[in-house]
């Protein structure tokens, strides 16, 4: 059953509308490093943190790879499995992708942009791994091509980002969006919905809030536990509530609501590899679970942003 994803503001339409056909990401490995794991800003990385269960399999282990190798190789396996796509965007997701000198960042994201098929990047980062010179060049890019920051927040509130090791406030976030607002690069953001101490009041003003910020995209995915995380340590030592794959249904149901119908949404559920997870492994998987959402808020009449207040 293939439902019309016009209940929410979906990314793969948003991407078929601005370039006219479909476009695929293939993710590309820069061999960054993050400044909450090197000691700049903190050591042990974010408490939920583990880089290889949030990386396609295929992008882990090619760090060794230039990147022309690394995205000819990424477009040869998406030509494999869909014929018919001839633009892609290349996602530097691992780490913090503008954590480098401007030179080098101009040769790594120049490297991929050389691809003729190659429309625009996605680059994963923090919030406080934005220099204004970064900023200004990708702004350069971003005339022409199709430029995301992803810039990770997790939680709009500094309690949280204080008890996951974040290494930054929600005030570095609001900065970085000012840094950016005056671009023409686009902005995405992450955010982590079940840390036990928050609650569904939090998450909903969490829509609220996010609704009101120059945010072009938005990721969403539950608390999952990972291992090799100091979240992971705490959860085998401890192990306290996670939400049910239904109430997660039942929480998005109500958190995309509230959400400005203006914020394309890239993602809801996260996935990490079975033999990697400490929670309990979802019944469905991230498409299936999205279909059963998408399906549900059709039987009830629900869209993104029925209740969003202007
Ligand atoms: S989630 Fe991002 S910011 Fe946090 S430790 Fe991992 S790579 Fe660094």
């Amino acid at each position: 059953m293939k439902l019309k994803t016009s209940i929410i503001n979906s990314y793969a339409d948003y991407l078929r509308q601005l370039h006219g056909e479909r476009v695929q990401k293939v993710t590309v490995d820069g061999g960054f490093t993050c400044p909450n794991r090197d000691g700049l800003v903190g050591v042990g990385g974010c408490t939920f943190c583990n880089n290889a269960s949030f990386s396609p399999a295929y992008s882990l282990g090619q760090r060794d790879l230039s990147i022309k190798e690394q995205v000819e190789r990424g477009i040869l396996r998406v030509k494999q499995r869909y014929r018919n796509v001839n633009k892609f965007v290349v996602y530097f997701q691992a780490y913090s992708n503008t954590y480098a000198p401007l030179e080098q960042l101009q040769r790594l994201y120049q490297e991929a942009l050389d691809h003729p098929q190659v429309i625009g990047l996605a680059i994963g980062t923090r919030p406080d791994c934005l220099r204004p010179e970064i900023v200004d060049y990708l702004d350069s890019i971003a005339q022409v091509k199709d430029i995301t920051l992803e810039i990770g927040v997790e939680s709009i509130y500094d309690d949280t980002l204080q008890r996951i090791n974040r290494g930054h406030d929600y005030r570095s976030f609001e900065q970085a969006l000012t840094l950016l607002a005056p671009t023409k690069i686009r902005v995405a953001t992450h955010l982590i919905l079940g840390f036990p101490w928050e609650s569904k009041k939090m998450w909903l003003e969490s829509a609220d809030h996010l609704s009101s910020l120059p945010i072009d995209f938005l990721k969403i995915h539950q608390l999952h536990i990972v291992k090799g995380t100091a979240l992971g340590e705490e959860y085998q030592k401890e192990p306290f509530s996670l939400m049910t794959e239904d109430e997660y249904q039942e929480l998005l149901i109500n958190f995309l609501s509230r959400l400005n119908p203006k914020i394309v949404i890239q993602r809801l559920f996260g996935q990490a590899p079975q033999e990697m997870l400490l929670s309990p492994v979802p019944r469905m998987g991230t498409g299936a679970a999205t279909e059963a959402l998408l399906f549900e808020m059709k039987q009830r009449g629900v869209y993104q942003g029925i209740l969003f207040k202007h």
